[in-house]
């Protein structure tokens, strides 16, 4: 009989979690089971005892229902921790809801996803907030390269593979050859950028105030990017700037497209970017495999095809684009040592420098 090796026994009495903290939602990959977690990123945090009393759908439902001394947080603004304690709170209590029930001997072994173009500072940052949640191990990993493994792009080979992922806060965009990064850019551009614009537009032109969650419906319902078969239309509701009273409004899909071009062509421009800065060999099997879409911005109508218009290259949708990166943390998870090399290394373990 083979003798199992620490590693391995160590698995069997450990929970490996993956952690997608993105600024828009939050998702958590219990090794062995998959995505059990599936939730905006709120926490209603209890101001008297600073603890965290909800998270997710839960917390957004007890807004406005519950004593005054129970807040919203969204902790995370812009793909960047805002608010350390209470991303800290949150990751302890989604690491205690994902091993609930269980008791397993060592502490969980954690990856967590983050954007690109995050500074050593905000990787500490992470890195301590999740070994203080409670994790054994803390594994750091960008998002795109998350993404990209969660799409089962061959990120190993010497081959490029070409990630756009727009999520609420923060576009991803990079391109991956042998496990890293070779070009990449981070703009925050992305969701939530899109239901400003959106907000201004309906301002500027109809002269009636619209909130961020009508904004975000209409964006989600009637927004396209290109031109639609037949109009789209929707009515909104919101304050007449000018009497103060309600006003309805019909938007079309063109108004929408006013709306959301000059973010889209930031988005394309910076896309141009990253190929600019991509060695030669790799941008011709970038050029030829194509880019690929994920976070929840790749649903928005059109998008992808505009984006093959204007780069001039294929550019695939996944069939779930807003799991990408949770399920990549996960299949890192399920064969970590074969993905060593994707994850960004621990300062303390790196060698001095001369
Ligand atoms: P994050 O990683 O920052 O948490 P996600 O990848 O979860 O972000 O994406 C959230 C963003 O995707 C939000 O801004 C949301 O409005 C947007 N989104 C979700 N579904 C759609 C859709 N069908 N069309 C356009 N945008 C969408
Ligand atoms: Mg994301």
């Amino acid at each position: 009989m083979r003798i199992p090796g620490f590693s391995e026994i160590k698995r069997l009495f450990s929970h490996d979690v993956g952690i997608d903290l993105g600024t828009a939602n939050t998702l958590v990959y219990l090794r062995g089971q998959g995505i059990i977690i599936n939730e905006p990123s709120v926490v209603a945090v209890n101001q008297k005892t600073g603890q965290i009393v909800a998270i997710g759908t839960e917390a957004r439902a007890m807004l406005g229902r519950t004593p005054g001394h129970i807040t919203a947080i969204k902790p995370l603004v812009d793909g960047v921790i805002s608010d350390f304690e209470t991303t800290e709170e949150m990751i302890a209590y989604l690491l205690g809801k994902a091993t609930a029930g269980t008791k397993k001997v060592f502490s969980p072994r954690v990856v967590v996803g983050v954007p690109s173009g995050i500074t050593n500072v905000e990787i500490r940052a992470v890195r301590d907030a999740t070994r203080n949640a409670g994790a054994g191990e803390v594994h750091i990993v960008e998002e795109p390269m998350a993404a990209a493994i969660g799409m089962r792009l061959p990120i190993h080979e010497p081959a490029g593979s070409m990630v756009i992922d727009i999520g609420g806060g923060t576009s991803d965009i990079a391109v991956i050859s042998l496990g890293g990064v070779v070009a990449s850019k981070n703009l925050r551009v992305a969701g939530d950028k899109f239901n400003s614009d959106i907000v201004s537009y309906v301002r500027n032109q109809f002269k009636i105030l619209i909130g961020e969650k009508t904004a975000e419906f209409i964006k989600t319902t009637i927004g396209s990017v290109l031109p639609t078969h037949a109009p789209l239309e929707a009515s909104v509701k919101g304050r007449d700037l000018v009497t103060g009273l309600p006003k309805e409004v019909i938007l079309t899909d063109t108004d929408i497209r006013e709306a959301l071009a000059p973010s889209v062509e930031a988005l394309i421009e910076a896309t141009r970017e990253v190929l600019e800065s991509t060695p030669p060999e790799i941008l011709s099997d970038v050029m030829h495999r194509g880019a690929h879409l994920s976070g929840g911005g790749a649903l928005l109508k059109g998008l992808a095809e505009l984006i093959e218009n204007e780069i001039n290259m294929p550019v695939h949708v996944p069939a779930d684009p807003l799991t990408a990166v949770a399920r990549g943390t996960g299949i890192i998870l399920e064969d970590i040592d074969n993905y060593l090399d994707v994850l960004i290394a621990n300062e303390d373990e790196l060698p001095p420098k001369k």
